[in-house]
């Protein structure tokens, strides 16, 4: 077999799963990163749903199979240019580089929705009102309690925050911030036990194997309240705690609670330089911004360009397993359309 390039732009674990599959089919790939470092989103969580094993184990497992003499890994590396001849592509990169490929992988993820946009939340204005995100990173200190100013008798969490909302113009749901909830309410309440813990949702969609029996124990083993509504407003009292106005739609009553801290849901949205990559290599781009591909069904790793192919969450929110799943179709279908 002739030695074929690959581009692969993104290395976040789609990015570096397919890397790796398709070196050990002997093709050479180039993985280009714009960040200083490879590993995506997964370098900002702490453990994962849904058997709360630490990221940095993935991470690793990821980074040793890109370790392989087909790979070349670039990191702080934007693609500039593209240029198309029959059927190779030359990728004009930064400092100059060029590089012929003979198909482009495009695996360039999701961004997180920025909570600021809702303002009712306050994000941004109470230091009591932090995203997912913000307490992944509060996790990975040893005492969560000194992270904070105050004691925090109780804490709130909100789903669907920039996901399923017409206001925001994100009508798609995020998929992964339900079991995110419920992951992290149960991960405060194994570090501060006394600490109330209440999650605001709309639907509770834990569709993947195991999720709805981590649902479970955060109820019967944690003691969680889940109360399905939506938070309207949070606004600061007189005594610097924080009053949420919300509507519990079960029981049809208003709320209003005080509580110590606000956790947002904030969900996932395609990443910002999406537009100008689907302009370069003339990809498709759905009613939800992320890349639309040729079929969903059958062709799901294609796009209507040949020989430039789609994987990960630039495609939709998806979870880690749906992610290297993906990867590894998008590199048997770059293998054979190679080869063929
Ligand atoms: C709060 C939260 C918690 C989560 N927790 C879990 C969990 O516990 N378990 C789980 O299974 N899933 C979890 N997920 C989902 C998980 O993060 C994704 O499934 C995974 O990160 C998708 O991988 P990816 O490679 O497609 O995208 P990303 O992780 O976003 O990686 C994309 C990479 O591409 C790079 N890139 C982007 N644009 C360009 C460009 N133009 N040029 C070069 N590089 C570029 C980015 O810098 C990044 O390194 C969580 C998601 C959220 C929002
Ligand atoms: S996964 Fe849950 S919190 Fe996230 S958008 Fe969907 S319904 Fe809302």
């Amino acid at each position: 077999m002739q030695t074929k390039t690959i581009a692969i732009i993104g290395a976040g674990p789609a990015g570096m799963e397919a890397s790796a599959s398709l070196a050990k089919l002997g093709h050479q790939v180039v993985l280009i990163e714009k960040k200083a470092s490879t590993g995506g989103h997964l370098n900002n969580w702490h453990h994962l749903f849904p058997d709360r094993r630490p990221a940095k184990e993935l991470l690793q497992k990821l980074k040793q199979e890109v370790n392989h003499s087909n790979i070349e890994v670039m990191v702080n590396t934007a693609v500039h240019e593209v240029k198309q001849n029959d059927y190779r592509y030359e990728l004009v990169l930064s400092e100059k580089n060029v590089i012929n490929a003979n198909a482009v992988l495009i695996t360039t993820g999701f961004e997180l929705f920025d909570a600021a946009k809702k303002e009712e939340y306050g994000y941004g204005i109470y230091n009591q009102v932090i995203t997912n995100s913000d307490l992944e990173q509060l996790f990975q200190a040893d005492n969560l309690a000194a992270q904070f100013k105050k004691p925090v008798k109780r804490v709130a969490f909100v789903h669907c925050v920039g996901s399923r909302d017409a206001k925001v113009n994100n009508h798609y749901c995020s998929k992964v911030c339900c079991v995110t909830a419920v992951k992290q309410s149960i991960e405060f309440k194994e570090r501060m036990p006394e600490t109330e813990v209440f999650c605001f949702y709309m639907d509770m969609r834990m569709f993947g194997p195991y999720y709805e029996e981590l649902y479970r124990e955060a109820q019967e083993k944690w003691g969680i309240v889940f109360i399905r509504g939506k938070i309207s407003e949070a606004s600061q009292t007189r005594d610097g705690s924080l009053q949420i106005k919300a509507e519990d739609t079960l029981a049809s009553k208003p709320l209003r609670m005080n509580t110590d801290l606000l956790v947002l849901m904030a969900g996932m949205v395609p990443a910002e330089g999406n537009e100008h990559i689907s302009r370069q290599f003339k990809l498709a781009i759905g009613d939800n911004r992320f890349f639309k591909s040729k079929d969903n069904h059958f062709d799901n790793q294609l796009s209507d360009t040949p020989g430039v192919f789609l994987a990960g969450a630039c495609l939709a929110p998806m979870n880690i397993t749906d992610t290297i799943s993906q990867a590894r179709a998008a590199a048997l279908r770059i293998h054979e359309y190679l080869t063929n």
